[in-house]
């Protein structure tokens, strides 16, 4: 076994004395909840999407269950979303009392396959809720043509890809609202939050309301709602996060683009696909092990075994989870994602990763 010291693990909050004094300055103001914190954050997050709205929530789930609600979906509807994501994604379709119907997913870039999303709608579709996966914005060029001819509504689950951009655009802006996590290992960080974006008044209001006891002002409930606010020590965390994105993201990029230089050449092993036009912020870095001369577990064992925690997102694509088979999914149905889910491997390379580090993964896979 190797000493804890000697572990890459793969994934650390990047926290430094900004964001400890800022939580500090918070729990001394004796303002907890509902203060200028978080204004001051979603004003920052607005501006950094450069979107007309940013509505500050208490996790990525809360974000996505309120967005659904804010589009109007209803019990009973059909939104389509992928079924290679984290089940956060459709488990909140169903906390809105939704059908979700999943799509299978492209070979190359992880991401939903609009082949597949037109093929799933039916009268009952309202939305396609797509996910940019690991960190790569999703191909919304074909996603919207499909929304427009049959006019769905497209909210982008964009937990993973804070920052990312596709031509100039960022992430979370390419439907009719976006949602964001500030999980513990997420790029960013609040421990637990989440942030929705919009340039939709309508949506922006209700959100508001939806995640404060559908109060209009207080005490005077015009709506049903929910407490999914965030906190003041939340949001004193996440404007020292914002500030050092740019740093963040750029460390993920240098590691990730080390890594593919020297594992282009491996047969077996194929390096992540980053996109035209598209800036990959590598939530995850994830290669395909196919062909190699071990199998993909085999490697996750290797690796683990030698102090390299990479990561397995995600062992199964959701249809085939046993909850899922009372939504009518069974085994076979999305071929590509299934395929896939036993391919994937994510490998450290968040911003403490060091040289050092990544020449000793290499080392490790090429020894094999
Ligand atoms: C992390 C994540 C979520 C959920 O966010 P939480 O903040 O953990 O609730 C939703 N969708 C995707 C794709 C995620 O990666």
């Amino acid at each position: 076994m190797v000493k804890n010291k000697n572990i890459i693990k793969i994934s650390t909050p990047i926290i430094d004395s900004n964001e400890i004094s800022a939580v500090t300055e918070v729990l001394k103001s004796g303002i907890l909840s509902q203060g200028s914190k978080v204004k001051e954050f979603e004003k920052k997050f607005s501006n950094f999407c450069k979107t007309k709205f940013a509505i500050a929530t208490s996790s990525g789930t809360t974000a996505l269950h309120t967005s659904l609600h804010s589009i109007g979906i209803k019990r009973d509807d059909e939104v389509i979303t992928t079924s290679f994501t984290f089940v956060a994604t459709s488990n909140s379709i169903i906390m809105q009392g939704a059908k979700p119907i999943f799509a299978d997913i492209e070979e190359d870039t992880f991401n939903i396959d609009p082949v597949s999303i037109e093929s799933k709608i039916t009268d009952k579709t309202i939305a396609i809720l797509p996910v940019d996966l690991y960190g790569q914005i999703c191909n919304f060029k074909k996603i919207k043509e499909i929304a427009n001819k049959y006019g769905l509504l497209i909210l982008e689950d964009a937990c993973q890809a804070i920052g990312a951009e596709s031509n100039g655009k960022k992430a979370g802006t390419f439907g009719d609202m976006g949602v964001f996590s500030f999980y513990a290992t997420k790029n960013i960080t609040t421990g637990e939050g989440g942030m929705i974006i919009t340039n939709n008044p309508l949506y922006a209001k209700k959100t508001q309301r939806f995640i404060n006891h559908g109060q209009k002002n207080k005490y005077e409930y015009v709506d049903f709602g929910y407490n999914y606010r965030m906190t003041e020590i939340q949001a004193a965390i996440g404007i020292e996060q914002l500030n050092k994105i740019k740093k963040i993201t750029n460390k993920r990029i240098e590691n990730a683009e080390y890594l593919t230089n020297k594992l282009k050449d491996i047969e077996g092993i194929q390096a992540p696909k980053i996109l035209k036009g598209s800036t990959h912020v590598f939530h995850q870095y994830t290669i395909k092990v196919a062909n190699f001369k071990i199998t993909r577990d085999e490697l996750f064992h290797y690796l683990r075994k030698r102090g390299i925690y990479c990561g397995i997102y995600y062992p199964k694509p959701l249809n085939l989870y046993k909850f899922y088979k009372k939504f009518g999914y069974k085994k076979g149905d999305f071929p590509v994602a299934e395929k896939i889910s036993k391919q994937v491997l994510s490998l450290p390379i968040h911003p403490l990763v060091s040289k050092k580090d990544l020449d000793y993964i290499i080392k490790t896979i090429k020894e094999i």
